[in-house]
């Protein structure tokens, strides 16, 4: 796994299996990440989600050097096997959300770019990293 990534699906190092792993960190792609445990899962289903959706930057490991402005449900509920091979039914929100509709999406073939809405929303890695930059700059003068 690139450990600068947030998380990793098997269809990604061309496993044909539905799982993946959701391990948020804090990292130089997602400064802003929260820390977890990372969270194995096996055949996921979103059972149900909020009605409101949220845009944001992603990016993705086998698509390197771009990033997209993606909606994603705010919250999710799900239910998958763990690494126990027990059910599991668990509730996310936010970014931690948001990995797990991205990973969720490579099971089934999607990838961050098929859901842009708007191809001005598509920057390069380097202007995602001056943005970062810039919102730190903000959140810092507002001590
Ligand atoms: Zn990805």
């Amino acid at each position: 796994m690139d450990v600068n990534g947030v998380g990793i699906a098997a269809p990604q190092v061309y496993q044909p299996y539905r799982m993946f792993i959701v391990a948020s960190h804090p990292n130089p792609r997602y400064p802003n990440a929260p820390e977890m445990k990372p969270i194995p899962v096996i055949n996921p289903t979103i059972v149900s989600h909020s009605k409101n959706k949220i845009k944001d930057w992603e990016g993705c490991l086998s698509i390197p050097g771009i990033r997209g402005l993606i909606p994603r449900y705010q919250s999710i509920k799900v239910e998958f096997t763990n690494r126990n091979g027990k059910k599991e039914k668990r509730e996310f929100s936010d970014f931690i959300a948001r990995i797990f509709q991205h990973e969720n999406d490579h099971l089934d073939g999607i990838v961050f770019l098929d859901r842009v809405e708007n191809n001005k929303e598509i920057i390069t890695d380097k202007e995602y990293q001056k943005l970062i930059a810039q919102t730190k700059k903000k959140i810092t003068s507002d001590y």
